[in-house]
């Protein structure tokens, strides 16, 4: 048995078999067959190339039917590619010459096509070695029966456990039996977590050596409440864990929530809880657990499951479904937030040396104008069929918003010079999550209709401690007391000039934080939508003047763990039913 400490990212506690993937970019090693075995190699990637052509085949035919045909023809190029013999041959010959395994030969071939492809130079070409490195994993994927065709066949609940993941692998995960996720790298709030935790199912991160500690098949508890993952667990820790399951599905039922209750505190105070979402399809799940709208819609990560740029229909499209499935909730559209973790394919092709500190977010957008025009206009088109508002993240200069405003206003001009039917007015805010933005909140608030502090870059920008790294993560808290300090100040600002203020970073949905939160005057909080049922319940129990009491009294604390331990005591003293269960802190 081994118990490896990790970081807590979304709670809950599960027993099941490890399901561990292999490194995503690996070196094929060079390995030699005996003749007697050139046969197989060369059926196995016949086979291979088939599978492979039929997937892509099916992937094709789906985004036909899905986006049209432009679109589809993003995967005629691969299928050209497995087609061409002046590709394959070579693949074929050096098994047959040179005696080695399949997966070497065809690793050889595309790996030195796609360096030819990126010394042509132009962005169009090394997007080309981009697919080509792509199809070239799928292939080796196929001819090692790898993870992902692995995990879409699997008859018993797993806990993924890998190295490090992207967001967008993250976003893959699921699959009805993917029950947990535990990873070597990471931080609480990066956004491989923020998107995990958006399955609704326990995630510890920042385990630094598990990969090391686990096989596939192992049973493992992830306990998510403590950030903790146990190997190979023994009789007595398996009892005692399975008790607490127990325990806290009791905990859970005697504190449950319907939707339908109101989030208001005992002394007749609302509360409007509002979802953070990455994808439309999340939409459902939020109204089921109570959420009023969406405060945060990461729009980014549309970008980064397309292998091409998405067209201006393909946004709006998307933008209405959502405005439509929300029942007449608001839909608060965060334009791009690309950069520092999130990349599309030509971003990743320059490395940029401090990505959080780079071209990220509104700074790419407003060097990129006719990618942002379009996203523009996708979104005021989409506004003219229900409640909608923007959003700009990573403001930091007033320069910067007044541009931003700007090419908006120009996008609106446009659209109404050419008849395009579009929303009236639209709110426009942007997020506060820059100390520089945070300490000139006043001066911003008279150029904005709202503000929504994003806590998980404030944090990391006030106390210089990058959100995804697993080795300083004991350094970011936003119980930092300079963070709370920020905050306040916001959220001062925002009611002097009457500013609607919310906030949506990931404390939003941490009841460690609710009556902070509430103390210090926020009446506005999105939060990842599996979280909502556990925060109202807090706020059902609290009274404002006894939240402002605590935020006043942790307001004079000066460290950050003197703060977690005033916010956890509070909470256990109005949840005493809770035992322990349903926070990460
Ligand atoms: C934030 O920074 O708090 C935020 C909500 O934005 P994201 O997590 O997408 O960076
Ligand atoms: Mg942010």
């Amino acid at each position: 048995m081994q118990s490896i400490q990790g970081i807590a990212v979304s709670p809950g506690i599960v027993i099941a078999r490890a399901f561990v993937l292999e490194q995503f970019r690996e070196r094929i090693p060079h390995h030699q067959v005996a003749e007697s075995d050139v046969a197989r190699e060369l059926a196995t990637l016949e086979q291979a190339v088939e599978d492979a052509l039929e997937s892509i085949q099916a992937d094709r035919d789906r985004a036909e039917a899905d986006l049209g045909t432009e679109p589809a023809k993003i995967f005629e190029f691969h299928l050209g590619l497995l087609r061409d013999p002046t590709l394959m041959e070579p693949v074929r010959n050096r098994i047959e010459t040179e005696t080695v395994t399949a997966a070497f030969s065809v690793s050889e071939a595309f790996s030195s096509l796609a360096d030819k492809f990126r010394a042509m130079g132009s962005r169009v070409f090394r997007d080309k070695a981009r697919d080509i490195l792509d199809l070239e994993r799928r292939l080796i994927d196929n001819l090692l029966g790898r993870a992902e065709d692995r995990l879409s066949t699997l008859e018993t609940p797993v806990i993924i456990v890998g190295h490090e993941m992207t967001p967008m692998q993250a976003a893959s995960l699921t699959e009805e039996m993917v029950v947990g996720l535990a990873t070597d790298f990471g931080g609480r709030t990066d956004h491989t977590s923020i998107v995990a935790a958006a399955l609704g199912m326990p995630v510890v991160v920042g385990c630094q050596t598990l990969t090391e500690h686990v096989d596939d098949g192992d049973m493992v508890i992830l306990d998510g409440f403590a950030g903790k993952v146990i190997v190979d667990p023994d009789e007595e820790v398996l009892q005692q864990y399975h008790d607490r399951i127990k325990a806290i599905e009791e905990a859970r039922s005697i504190v449950a929530v319907s939707p339908d209750e109101e989030a208001i505190t005992l002394d007749g105070t609302r509360i409007q809880l509002m979802g953070n979402i990455e994808f439309p399809r999340e939409i459902p799940s939020l109204l089921e657990h109570g959420g009023e709208g969406v405060g945060l819609y990461r729009t980014e990560f549309l970008y980064l499951t397309s292998t091409s740029e998405p067209t201006e229909e393909e946004l709006y499209e998307q933008y209405v479904n959502c405005v439509r499935n929300l029942d007449g909730g608001p839909l608060t559209v965060r334009t791009l937030d690309l950069g520092a973790d999130k990349h599309t394919q030509a971003q990743a092709l320059e490395p940029e040396r401090n990505p959080f500190l780079g071209l990220r977010s509104i700074r790419y957008s407003l060097q990129h104008l006719p990618q942002f025009k379009r996203q523009l206009r996708a979104i005021l088109r989409a506004g003219a069929h229900g409640p909608l508002k923007i959003m700009f993240p990573l403001i930091t200069t007033m320069t910067e918003l007044k541009q931003a405003k700007m090419i908006l206003a120009d996008v609106r001009e446009e659209l109404e010079d050419e008849g395009v039917e579009i929303a009236e007015s639209v709110p426009v805010g942007m997020m506060i999550e820059v100390p520089s933005a945070a300490l000139m909140a006043s001066t911003f608030a008279k150029e904005v209709d709202f503000f929504s502090i994003g806590t998980n870059d404030l944090t990391q920008y006030t106390v210089a401690v990058d959100r995804g790294n697993q080795r300083v993560a004991s350094l970011y808290t936003a119980t930092n007391p300079a963070v709370i300090r920020l905050v306040k100040a916001v959220i001062r600002a925002g009611k002097r000039r009457n500013v609607e203020t919310s906030l949506c970073g990931e404390i939003a949905g941490d009841i460690n934080y609710t009556m902070l939160l509430i103390g210090l005057g926020l009446r506005i909080l999105s939060l990842v939508p599996s979280q909502i049922p556990r925060v109202k319940q807090v706020i059902r129990r609290v009274d404002v003047g006894s939240c402002e009491r605590l935020a006043r009294k942790v307001g004079s604390f000066d460290s950050e763990r003197r703060t977690l331990k005033c916010l956890q005591d509070e909470l256990k003293l109005i949840m005493p039913d809770l035992d322990g269960g349903w926070s990460t802190a």
